[in-house]
């Protein structure tokens, strides 16, 4: 079990959003979060982040409990995320870009403590590797020494996802990784979201994008109104009457 979420509830003042949600992530999975908007999926990552404290509930990460834990300690402990709206220093580099989400990683205790028997040299060289091949997974190996804003705008998703594995996260949160993309920029983020599946990293995606969800995702929650609607595989969701109702229906 990568994450696991026990009766979350976020209450902001008189609003509910999200009321006594429950889901596990298997290692390895990629796992949908969907819902209509305003479902509470957001404030979720944001608690899984410990960006929100939740009103109550538990999470645990790797069978540690991580409710109050810093969002700085999250990262450290092997969680990152993607934001709905891209946050990239967009006047830096594509490289260095990543060498930002790289330096986070040095902070890792485990990567601490590979770098400590290096030389200050070699600490760099390492995190130029990483960003080299990470630069490389997410396609844009061509494109380091560009300045972030000129960037296609799939190529600045793929960039954000490549600076968040830098940090080197066991699981990585992508919100509405598809979102304003065109038809083939799409099909570029399916494949790298199942290269970094096949690195042994966990997803948890966001996604309003109903056919790449359904292609791409292990299994799927529901959340509508900040409570889980329903829970399971793709054909499973694509088949439940109440998530039709609510939410596919209208699609
Ligand atoms: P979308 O698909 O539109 O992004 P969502 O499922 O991510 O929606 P959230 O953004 O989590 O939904 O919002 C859930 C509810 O919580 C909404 O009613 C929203 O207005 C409310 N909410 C979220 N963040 C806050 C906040 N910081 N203060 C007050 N209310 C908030």
């Amino acid at each position: 079990m990568v994450l696991e979420l026990n009766n979350i509830t976020k209450n902001f003042g008189g609003i509910s959003a999200l009321t006594d949600v429950s889901f596990k992530i298997n290692e390895g999975e990629i796992f949908g979060l969907i819902g209509p908007n305003g479902a509470g999926k957001t404030t979720m990552f944001n608690i899984i982040t410990n960006m929100f404290l939740p009103t109550s509930g538990e999470i645990s990460f790797l069978g540690e409990k991580i409710s109050g834990t810093k969002p700085h300690k999250i990262t450290d402990k092997g969680i990152c995320r993607t934001f709905q709206n891209i946050r990239l220093f967009s006047q830096m580099t594509v490289l260095e870009n990543v060498l930002v989400g790289g330096h986070c990683r040095i902070k890792s205790g485990v990567i601490r403590s590979v770098i400590r028997t290096k030389s200050q040299r070699k600490e760099e060289e390492f995190i130029r590797e990483t960003a080299t091949d990470l630069l490389e997974l997410v396609g844009l190996s061509s494109y380091t020494e560009v300045v972030a804003e000129n960037l296609a705008y799939g190529q600045q998703r793929r960039l954000e996802i490549a600076r968040a594995l830098a940090s080197n996260p066991k699981l990585l949160l992508l919100d509405e990784p598809a979102a304003g993309m065109n038809e083939t920029e799409t099909e570029d983020l399916f494949d790298l979201i199942k290269k970094v599946q096949k690195r042994g990293i966990t997803v948890l995606l966001i996604e309003h994008d109903m056919p790449f969800v359904m292609k791409l995702c292990d299994r799927i929650t529901v959340l509508n109104f900040g409570k889980k609607l329903a829970e399971g595989t793709p054909q499973e969701i694509q088949n439940n009457k109440d998530v039709i109702e609510a939410y596919l229906g209208s699609e």
